[in-house]
């Protein structure tokens, strides 16, 4: 497991209710990841009321721990738990901690990626502002949420606002569109936009601009009313095909004005997406994009991608940071 890997692994676990990490745990982790997530504020220790796992059995039962204390000065105290295999077993003070994931400093890595400010918690441990990011030639109120996928998600959605103009980050699971009380937002899942990199966390700016995209058109699409306040399903139905059919289209035209040609596009995304696009598709997509007045120029989209995010254009290179 790379380091990479972890941060994957946690921002999973930050969309878990009370994520804990015990000794058993840690210890497959390679040699110092705790210690360095600790230091980057990933991850914090957690009061677990004195329990351990048990080291000698396979299946790492856990029990609570009985405190020895030392019969004099010099001795440090004991720990111990009771095994039904081994009985009394000694366990050291290291298998009694637990951990769990920093969601306030994933909040502030975040943040820091973005460029934005430092994140205010509006719900403790689980929402946070992070105030406005540059998106084209505007900003967007940024938000960051664990767990919106959980029953209790649309208290924390109010804080959101119905205009369906905010940028909200989520660790891993993205909720129903149909959940929120007005406008959806873009929702931008770390697991997938986000790789740690240099002990920083690197977004991928296709990615976030693309929900931001997808969000708008799913507002006008629906008239910018919102998904509960209609017939529900039937729009569903229909926002889905649409968005099916313009999201290929956003992506052949986006490549064509990143690559500058249509062959180059063509190449790129057939690399990118490891199956076959052709040159004629990108054509296509573009005259459709020019007919609907959806097409920009080349080089606005290029201030634009600028503007957002990316210092790197490299192609080589998927993720690159955010600048401002
Ligand atoms: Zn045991």
């Amino acid at each position: 497991m790379t380091k990479a890997d972890l941060f994957r692994l946690l921002v999973v676990a930050a969309d878990a209710p009370d994520p804990l990490f015990d000794y058993a745990e840690v210890s497959r982790w390679p040699t110092g990841a705790l210690e360095e997530m600790v230091g980057l504020q990933f991850v914090r220790p957690v009061q677990t009321g004195l329990t351990a796992a048990c080291p000698h059995c396979d299946d790492d039962h856990v029990e609570s721990v009985t405190i020895v204390s030392p019969s004099d000065d010099t001795e440090h105290p004991k720990y111990f738990i009771y095994c039904p295999a081994s009985l009394r077993v000694e366990v050291t003070e290291a298998m009694c901690r637990g951990w769990t994931v920093n969601v306030d400093g994933l909040a502030a890595a975040l943040a820091s990626a973005l460029a934005v400010s430092t994140p205010k918690p509006v719900v403790p441990g689980r929402l946070w502002r992070l105030g406005r990011m540059r998106v084209r030639d505007t900003t967007r109120e940024v938000v960051f949420a664990v767990r919106l996928a959980d029953d209790d998600a649309e208290a924390l959605m109010r804080h959101v606002g119905t205009g369906g103009r905010a940028v909200v980050f989520v660790p891993h699971r993205v909720p129903e569109p149909t959940r929120w009380p007005g406008r959806v937002p873009a929702v931008v899942s770390l697991y997938d936009a986000a790789v740690l990199v240099d002990d920083t966390i690197v977004l991928d700016p296709h990615a976030v601009i693309e929900a931001i995209d997808t969000a708008d058109r799913l507002a006008e699409l629906t008239g910018g009313v919102s998904l509960d306040a209609c017939g529900k399903k039937l729009v569903r139905a229909q926002v889905k095909a649409e968005m099916k059919a313009h999201l290929d289209d956003d992506m052949l035209v986006a490549a064509y004005t990143l690559n500058g040609s249509f062959d180059k596009a063509a190449e790129a995304l057939s690399k990118q997406l490891e199956k076959k696009i052709s040159r004629d598709s990108v054509w296509r997509a573009v005259q459709r994009a020019k007919k609907a007045g959806t097409f920009e120029t080349p080089d606005d989209s290029a201030s634009v991608s600028r503007s957002v995010a990316s210092q790197s254009r490299d192609r080589g290179e998927k993720f690159a940071k955010y600048h401002n």
